[in-house]
Formats: C-alpha cells, structure tokens, sequence
C-alpha cells in the first residue's frame, strides 16, 4: 500500500526515531510496513526512505536506485532494507553533495558528506548485514540515516545559497554536479 509522505514542518521528521527489536522485526506490522515503504518509495521515484517520512517513528529506512527519472546521474543501489542501522566514516574526506527529499518539496542544496562509510544493521530477514557504500551512493545512505534522527538535508546545508528548486536546479547546476559525480564515482567508486 501507498503511504502518504510527511512534509517538511512536520514534527514527526524531527523525532528522533526509535529502535526496532530483533522481535519485532518479524511481525506483520513491520513486514507490511517495508512493503509499503518500498512501494512508496517506487512510486515516488525516490533514492530512499525513512520510516518517520511515513510517519512511524522507528529505524528502518529502504534504499533503491535504478534508472532513477529523479536522480539520473545516480549510480545503481541495489534494494536495500535496513533496521537499526549504525554508521562508520571511514575517511576525513569530504565530497559536495546536491540533495534532494521527498519530505522536502522541490528543493535541493549542498551537503557535505563523506565518501566512504561502513554501514551496519539488520535486513529485514533479521539478519546483521555489514555494507561497505562509496561515493554518491555513500551519501544516499547519510541521507537516509540523517532522517533517523530527525535531521533533514536542510539542517546541513553549508550554504543556503546553494538551495535552488529542481527547475532551476536543471537549468542552472545540474550540468557541473553532474561533471562533479563523475569524479567523485572515478574517485571513489559507488
Ligand atoms: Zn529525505
């Protein structure tokens, strides 16, 4: 089932999500809810998505990109389900990152992230998966982890200069962050 998305403005965005039991993982009620956070997330051609962005404030999120119609330049993520997920930088790097969200209308900025991290939690299988992310897909998980705790893109944005809507984005940047995603996928991989 489609879920509907919260909006930037709402409280639930800024909970600080809650952890899921080994239990629990196994329950229709969560079950179901990964089914439809994987649907809503299709449907609205996301890279990802948090469980609070449908207003359930626990710490699951899922990621996917294949031929993304909103992020072209992406490279592919397999579907990734993740439960508790705990996060490792593994580099002082640093690499500019122009983002996006689905609880954040037609908005886009830089953000910081780091290009290589070690990510650990569970599947939805209740299994311990380990998984090593680089480069743009590195920040698609920050990304996501970020909502986890009640952070939007928006609070780390270095400069609000840099906010564009995704029609001037187009217009204006997404030629030069596309020529950036190239270095940084030969840099560090995806
Ligand atoms: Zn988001």
């Amino acid at each position: 089932m489609r879920l509907e998305i919260a909006n930037i403005g709402n409280p639930i965005l800024r909970q600080v999500a809650k952890e899921v039991t080994i239990k629990q993982i196994d329950s229709e009620e969560v079950q179901t809810l990964i089914d439809n956070l994987i649907e809503t997330m299709h449907f609205a051609n996301g890279a990802g998505l948090a469980a609070n962005q449908v207003s359930v404030p626990w710490r699951i999120f899922v990621v996917e990109v294949k031929d993304n119609a909103r992020y072209p330049y992406k490279p592919d993520i397999p579907l990734t389900v993740l439960i508790n997920p705990q996060i490792e930088f593994l580099t002082e790097d640093r690499f500019d990152n122009y983002e996006g969200c689905l609880s954040v209308p037609n908005l886009r900025g830089v953000v910081e992230r780091c290009p290589e991290i070690k990510i650990k939690g569970f599947n939805r299988a209740g299994e311990p998966v380990k998984i090593l992310a680089k480069g743009i897909t590195a920040g698609t998980f920050q990304h996501e982890y970020d909502h986890l705790n009640g952070l939007l893109f928006l609070d780390k944005v270095k400069d609000t200069k840099s906010l564009c809507t995704w029609g001037e984005f187009k217009k204006h940047h997404e030629d030069d962050f596309i020529k950036q995603v190239e270095k940084v996928v030969a840099r560090y991989g995806s």
